[in-house]
């Protein structure tokens, strides 16, 4: 009926007609380039204009890495810590006496038990750990240094060319060269120039030298390790070499202290434990003649 009436109607609504359309139609266009623009501006998954995958929302944070590394074995402590590495199954570097390897029955045992363990990596300490601790003599003579870390390679048929300078912290890694007393810089020379990498150590866990028990326990050095990374006080950046003493972990104390921090160790998130050939630099089979095969 209304349409009848429209088209019936009086001239002047006749007239408008047009134009109200004329103003639907162009209300319509201004919407339609409104929704055109927005598809334009809308922003679009990274995806779609690079074909890369977006990252997830979340990172994992690098963990630091932290190397136990065990001195001056195969002796009475070794057994212990070799029992909690098993048990804990966590990757440990023993650096190793050529001569306590055959110096008694026991310690034969303790070195056959430690060849088939796969966790740990077996270094060399040289073979008479510096003629028996006469270091000032032994560092002297950088040949007889280079025969003596030969000799303890050969005899324990060392797979790697890892090494640690008994009584000295020094540092041949790659490009990492650090001595602490300089007389022992040409025999470490030496001893790198035969292929060996040598490895010091960031942070010892100290022991009373009479007695053999350690001055502090597993929680004081875990702040102490974690106080190093956060001063950024390592050789390498995020990196802590950890030197203990086999020997002290004969005592039942000692060996408990040593079993939890091993295990606060583990159950820290930001902490991974590796061997010494992970050692940014380290090259446990360089060229030279160093290795026994
Ligand atoms: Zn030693």
């Amino acid at each position: 009926m209304e349409t009848q009436s429209d088209e019936g109607g009086p001239t002047g609504f006749v007239f408008y007609k047009p134009l109200l359309l004329l103003l639907v139609l162009m209300a319509c266009a201004k919407t339609t380039r409104r929704n055109d623009i927005n598809n334009i501006t809308q922003p679009q998954p990274s995806t779609a204009k690079t074909g890369e995958k977006t990252p997830p929302p979340t990172r994992k944070k690098k963990k630091k890495k932290i190397y136990l590394t065990f001195d001056d074995g195969p002796n009475k402590g070794t057994r212990k810590v070799l029992d909690i590495v098993q048990q804990e199954q966590v990757p440990v570097t023993f650096f190793l006496i050529g001569e306590h390897a055959f110096a008694s029955t026991s310690q034969r045992a303790t070195w056959d038990s430690l060849r088939i363990e796969e966790s740990i990596e077996l270094c060399n300490h040289s073979h008479t750990h510096a003629w028996h601790n006469r270091y000032n003599k032994f560092y002297e003579q950088p040949d007889s240094v280079v025969n003596d870390f030969k000799r303890c390679q050969d005899s324990l048929g060392l797979s790697n060319t890892i090494s640690r300078t008994p009584g000295r912290n020094i540092w041949r890694v790659d490009t990492l060269r650090y001595t602490d007393l300089s007389k022992s810089a040409a025999a470490a020379d030496s001893l790198q120039q035969a292929g060996f990498t040598i490895i010091g150590w960031d942070l010892e866990w100290h022991y009373d030298h009479k007695n053999f028990t350690l001055k502090n326990g597993a929680d004081a050095l875990l702040g102490q390790i974690d106080s190093l990374f956060a001063a950024n006080k390592t050789r390498v950046p995020e990196h802590l070499v950890l030197l203990a003493h086999d020997q002290v972990y004969d005592d039942a104390n000692d060996s408990a202290e040593l079993h939890q921090l091993i295990k606060k160790l583990k159950a820290r998130d930001e902490y991974e434990l590796l061997v010494t050939s992970k050692f940014p630099g380290a090259k446990p089979r360089k060229e030279g003649s160093a290795t026994a095969d």
